[in-house]
Formats: C-alpha cells, structure tokens, sequence
C-alpha cells in the first residue's frame, strides 16, 4: 500500500508517514510545533477550576480531555504554543500569554539545524545570521 505524501510545515519537503526524511520533525510527537510554553506556568492558571469548569474549558477549548489533564496535571515539561492558546482563550485569560505569566519560548528539542530548515522555508527573505 502506497503512503499518503504530506508536505513538511518545517521545511517544505514532501514526505511520507510519520517524520520528515528531510529535517527529521517528527509530527506525531508534538515536536511539530515551533513555539511552546512551560506547562507549569499554563497549569497555574487552571489550579482553581472545579471539575465542572475543567470540563467546560477543554471541551469549548476543542482539545482531548486527555490532553487538557496532561497540562493540568502537569505530566509534561512542555506545551505547544496552539494548545495554550486554545486552554488560555476558553478560559477567557489570553492576556496570560502576552504579559509574561505564561512565557513562550523556542521548542527546546529544536535543533540549530531544524530552525534553519524552518526560517528558510517560511521566511526565505530574511537574514538568517543573526539568529
Ligand atoms: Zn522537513
């Protein structure tokens, strides 16, 4: 059976199953995403709900709920940028993310090479030696 051909969001190359051949991001890990926050500080935010508001803000968030305790109960280190984003604006606290309370930082299993790769295939004009 011949595997579906998807494009790389990282570099543009046309791969089949699970990871690029070309960069190696791995999409079905939750490496894909280029921006993460800490989930500590995304799970402080959702310390004082009580089961029901947990319940209705991953379900108006359109996230697993399997997800959503992950943060919740802090099982990872980090989150993609797209999930605290989806948590913060169910919750109604978007600002969380712009005043510092929830930092967004560079995926850290990013290699100097995979954020190559991504700046030249979504920012082609700009200058790369500064990053
Ligand atoms: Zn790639």
């Amino acid at each position: 059976m011949r595997e579906k051909e998807r494009i790389c969001k990282t570099c543009g190359a046309v791969y089949t199953g699970k990871s690029c051949w070309n960069c190696d991001t791995n999409f079905s890990a939750g490496h894909a995403d280029p921006l993460v926050v800490l989930t500590r500080e995304l799970a402080d935010a959702l310390d004082t709900l009580n089961y029901g508001e947990a319940k209705s803000v991953y379900r108006r968030a359109g996230i697993e709920q399997r997800q959503f305790l992950r943060v919740k109960n802090r099982q990872t280190k980090y989150t993609s940028l797209h999930v605290a984003d989806a948590i913060l604006s169910a919750l109604e606290r978007p600002e969380l993310l712009h005043n510092g309370t929830v930092r967004v930082i560079p995926n850290p299993r990013w290699t100097k090479e995979k954020w190559e790769f991504y700046l030249n295939y979504h920012c082609p004009e700009d200058n790369l030696t500064d990053f």
